[in-house]
C-alpha cells in the first residue's frame, strides 16, 4: 500500500521540482546571466542562483563550466596516474562522449574511470597526498558496482566530480559491475582514444564495449534525462560539450 502510494507520488513530487526548477532558471536567465561555477561556488546544477539551475533536469546541455571544471579534473587524473603508471581506462559515459562526440556527451554531467582493484588503495592515498589541496577526495560505497568507488569532487562546495570504479579480474572475466562481466580479451591490451585534446585510455574493444552499454545504436541516438523520465532521440550533430581551453 505505502509503495502505492509512494509509486503515484514520485511523478507528482519531480513534478513539482521540474516546474520549480523551470521558473528559477528562466527567472535568472533573465536577471542574472553571469553566474559560473568555481571552487568556491557550487555547481551550477545545485545552484539556485545559476541560470543553469537543475540544467539536467529541463533537459538542457551541460554549461562551459561545468565542463571545463569536468575536463580539467580528467586532465589531472591521467597526468597522475601516468606519473605513478598506473593502468585505468575511461568508461561508462566519459567513453561514450570520446567516441562519438570527441569529448563530453554534451549534456553529461560527470566523468568516469575505472583503475583495478588493487590500485585502489594506492590511488587513494596518493590522491590524498597530491591532490588534498586541489580537489575534495572520498571513498564510498556504491550499489550495483563491484566494489567502493573514489570520488574526486572539484572542491568542498563543488560537486562537479570524476568517479573512480575499480574492475576485478576473476578467470579470464572483467567484473565491472554486479550484472557487468565481460571477457578480458575485450578489454585488455587497452586501446586509446581522443578526448578533446588529450590522448586517453580505453578499453581494447571501444564498439563491443559502447553496444553492451548502450545499445547497438548508440552511434545514432542518445538518451537525455527530461524531467523524471529519459527519452531517446535521433542525434542531429557530433559536437562535445563546450569547453575553454586556457584552464
Ligand atoms: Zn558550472
Amino acid at each position: 500500500m505505502i509503495k502505492k502510494i509512494k509509486n503515484i507520488l514520485r511523478p507528482i513530487k519531480y513534478s513539482i521540482i521540474f516546474i520549480f526548477a523551470f521558473f528559477v532558471s528562466k527567472f535568472n536567465q533573465i536577471f542574472n546571466k553571469n553566474v559560473t561555477c568555481s571552487k568556491d561556488i557550487k555547481r551550477c546544477s545545485e545552484n539556485i542562483l545559476s541560470p543553469n539551475y537543475r540544467y539536467e533536469l529541463l533537459g538542457k546541455d551541460t554549461p562551459i563550466c561545468c565542463a571545463t571544471n569536468l575536463y580539467t579534473i580528467l586532465k589531472d587524473l591521467i597526468q597522475f596516474f601516468e606519473k605513478h603508471n598506473i593502468e585505468y581506462f575511461i568508461s561508462f559515459g566519459t567513453l561514450l562522449g570520446a567516441k562519438r562526440h570527441g569529448g563530453m556527451i554534451p549534456w553529461d554531467t560527470d566523468i568516469d574511470v575505472v583503475i583495478p582493484e588493487y590500485e585502489q588503495k594506492k590511488v587513494f592515498d596518493l590522491l590524498q597526498q597530491e591532490y588534498i589541496k586541489q580537489y575534495n577526495i572520498s571513498i564510498d560505497e556504491y550499489q550495483g558496482m563491484v566494489g567502493d568507488i573514489i570520488r574526486v569532487n572539484y572542491s568542498k562546495v563543488n560537486h562537479l566530480h570524476a568517479d573512480i570504479f575499480i574492475y576485478k579480474h576473476i578467470d579470464n572475466k572483467i567484473h565491472l559491475g554486479l550484472q557487468e562481466v565481460l571477457s578480458y580479451d575485450t578489454i585488455f591490451p587497452l586501446n586509446e582514444i581522443s578526448f578533446y585534446d588529450l590522448q586517453v585510455k580505453t578499453p581494447k574493444n571501444i564498439d563491443y564495449f559502447l553496444q553492451h552499454f548502450f545499445g547497438k545504436d548508440y552511434m545514432d541516438y542518445a538518451y537525455k534525462q527530461w524531467s523524471f523520465k529519459k527519452y531517446k532521440f535521433k542525434l542531429e550533430n557530433y559536437n562535445p560539450a563546450q569547453i575553454r581551453y586556457e584552464k
